[in-house]
């Protein structure tokens, strides 16, 4: 099987931290594909696309020369390669600070003290914007992997590294003292096939897909009952997308009302709805939101 010239690509990472998720995001949006390790590219069986798999450190620089038209990638590397590339979407996975890390009994304690000290860190050309912008003159050191030992090697005073649990930090005897950049997984595009006349309506049609999939993740369908005399109150707790499904229930004078709650302030709106007179709350996990 070969690329086909006239399918979409998407650059996805071969093997590595994004590479499930990444491959999970795109079935949940309904693309049918074969993926199994050793595959260099899969083609998908209901859209024109075609899914490349690469090095998450070649992403950008192959979407931005428009080997791919779109990519999955760590915002951290889009920001560190400096590619030419449109920033689509942050896709809620991948979740990971670069953050600067001093051993934990003696050395720079701040940002301040590490004036004039070395860091090591994959990272040289956000690392570096970010002490320019604070006007810490301190030695960047570029290294592409194992960052953490170089202290304990005397290679470096301090580190900027990816964090997401700490643990390895704290196993390697270092502590965080501040965070360079928030990081998460992100839908990148090639700017010229961004406005291709007959490649962006495809890339549309799967960022709307993508969208719908996050969108529902992050919210809840809330059902439940109430005298109609709660009906006001209830409707000042619900912050739904639009106002609630109301439904007179066979007893008299009650009725069902029926709304979409947002994940991160679910539990908050739900102690409110009871304390409004809600009753006989169900809440329903939300599959697709197409708006
Ligand atoms: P990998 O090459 O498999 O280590 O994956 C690297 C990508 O995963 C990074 O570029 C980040 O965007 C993301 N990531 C998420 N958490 C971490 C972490 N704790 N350390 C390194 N990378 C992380």
């Amino acid at each position: 099987m070969k690329l086909d010239g006239s399918n979409l690509k998407i650059a996805v990472q071969r093997k590595g931290r994004l590479s499930m998720d990444s491959l999970l995001l795109l079935k949940t949006t309904g693309l049918s594909f074969d993926s199994y390790e050793g595959r260099l590219f899969s083609r998908c069986h209901n859209f024109p696309l075609d899914i490349l798999y690469l090095r998450d450190d070649d992403i950008p620089e192959y979407v931005q020369d428009g080997v791919a038209d779109l990519g999955i990638v760590g915002l951290n590397l889009v920001e560190e390669k400096r590619a030419a590339l449109s920033s689509l979407d942050e896709l809620d996975f991948g979740f990971c600070s670069l953050c600067i890390a001093v051993p934990g009994e003696h050395g720079p304690d701040t940002l301040e003290e590490l004036r004039g000290k070395r860091i090591a860190t994959s990272h040289p050309n956000v690392l570096t914007e970010f002490l320019q912008k604070r006007k810490i003159d301190a030695r960047v050191i570029r290294i592409s992997g194992s960052v953490e030992i170089t202290p304990a090697l005397d290679i470096a005073d301090a580190i900027c590294d990816l964090v997401s649990t700490g643990s390895t930090l704290k196993m390697n005897g270092l502590k965080p003292i501040t965070t360079v950049l928030e990081s998460q997984a992100v839908l990148v595009a090639n700017p010229d096939s961004l406005a291709c006349p007959r490649r962006n309506p495809f890339i549309s049609r799967l960022r709307s897909r993508i969208r719908s999939h996050l969108q529902a993740r992050s919210t809840k369908y809330v059902m439940m009952n109430a005298p109609r005399s709660a009906l006001e109150a209830i409707e000042a707790t619900l912050p739904g997308m639009k106002s609630p499904t109301v439904m007179p229930l066979a007893e008299k004078d009650m009725i069902a009302v029926h709304s979409a709650v947002p994940e991160d302030i679910f539990w908050d709106v739900i102690e409110n709805l009871k304390k409004a007179g809600a009753r006989d709350i169900l809440v329903l996990p939300v599959e697709k939101i197409v708006v």
